[in-house]
């Protein structure tokens, strides 16, 4: 079995010597365990900034994967079904099953499995929730969402679609701004070679915002916020744009604007509804079945390239969701 570790705490962007590739072998699963092997996994956003918190040198690399039961002595998983699995950069782990989801009972036969990480998995929930939960975005309204290409971003402006919303997405190429179109998007611009992002927001919307999902943060919030309509809303889902910060950015803070728009601003994690994802999973297989929500994935092949994929997609290389097959 092979595992990723996390060899020295990342300072500044991720670099190959961060991590180590360990080779062991596993003991045989006992009574109600399984031996899984990963087919496909999730490189994310998160990785980055739960490292420094909730991990140490010497840790195999958190995360998630869709992985094959190939031996067990646990009947809720028999050998050949497939599961969702926490164990991490992992090829092969030992679990008691308590770490494990199974794959939907009725997932669709010519729908890969590795969009159990993407939109019929994690991002997918965490653009439903901030839509619905966060946000309560209503017909007609406009929205907009940045690093909008992305595994989230793609799901956000499709559901806002289906709402029957007017929706703006930013991203950091051109061909990303080209599949924005593509998937419906009203509006589509590149971050990084607009003139001005003041001027490329009030463009696209000269009405202003009433929602905001954001997963970016710092400069592109600070220019955002002052283009919301009065009393909008913002879903703070992320701000990769200081993940990769040694020192963290201070301000300037935008409390002028929130009191004179009465904007609300709301932090979330997708897993506040953990009760909801067997149900919201379904809605999204069902759009997807629809044809009301495409899905794409840029996939790296190969286990050994779990970091460069990881570093890849800090750097924007991904279009749709960023899986590592095996
Ligand atoms: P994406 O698939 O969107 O990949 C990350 C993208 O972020 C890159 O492709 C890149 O696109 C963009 N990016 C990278 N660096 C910067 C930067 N400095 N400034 C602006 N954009 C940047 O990842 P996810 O869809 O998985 O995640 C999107 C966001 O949602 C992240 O912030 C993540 O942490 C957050 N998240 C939050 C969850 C929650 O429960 N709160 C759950 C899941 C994700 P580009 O080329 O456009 O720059």
């Amino acid at each position: 079995a092979k595992s990723w570790i996390l060899a020295k705490h990342f300072n500044g962007f991720p670099k190959d010597s961060d991590f180590h590739l360990k080779v062991e072998e596993l003991p045989e699963p006992k009574d109600g365990e399984v031996l899984l092997e990963a087919v496909f996994l999730s490189v994310d956003p998160y990785m980055r900034p739960f490292s420094r918190v909730h991990m140490k040198e010497g840790d195999v690399m958190i995360g998630t994967q869709v992985a094959k039961v190939i031996q067990s002595k646990n009947p809720a998983f028999p050998v050949g079904s497939h599961v969702v699995s926490h164990s991490g950069w992992r090829t092969h782990a030992v679990s008691d099953g308590k770490d494990l989801t199974t794959i939907m009972s009725d997932w669709a036969p010519d729908v890969s499995l590795s969009l159990a990480l993407g939109t019929i998995g994690m991002p997918g929930l965490t653009a439903l929730y901030g839509i619905e939960e966060v946000l309560g975005l209503q017909k007609n309204e406009t929205l907009l969402v940045n690093a909008a290409a992305g595994a989230v971003g793609t799901v956000v402006g499709q559901i806002a679609k289906i709402k029957g919303c007017k929706v703006v997405g930013s991203a950091g190429s051109d061909a990303k701004v080209a599949y924005l179109t593509e998937l419906g998007f009203d509006e589509a611009f590149n971050y990084k070679t607009v003139p001005s992002l003041e001027e490329a927001l009030k463009k696209a919307a000269p009405e202003g915002y009433d929602c905001f999902f954001e997963n970016v943060g710092g400069h592109f919030s600070t220019v955002a916020l002052p283009q919301m309509k009065n009393f909008g809303r913002i879903a703070v889902c992320g701000s990769i744009s200081t993940y990769n910060d040694s020192t963290p950015q201070i301000g300037p803070y935008p409390h002028l604007t929130m009191i004179f728009k009465q904007l609300r601003m709301e932090g979330f994690m997708q897993n506040r509804w953990e009760h909801k994802h067997p149900e919201s999973l379904k809605r999204l297989m069902a759009w997807l079945k629809e044809g009301k929500l495409k899905s794409r994935e840029h996939i790296t092949k190969g286990f050994e390239n779990m970091p460069a994929a990881f570093m890849g997609l800090l750097q924007g290389e991904n279009i749709g969701k960023a899986i590592v097959a095996v």
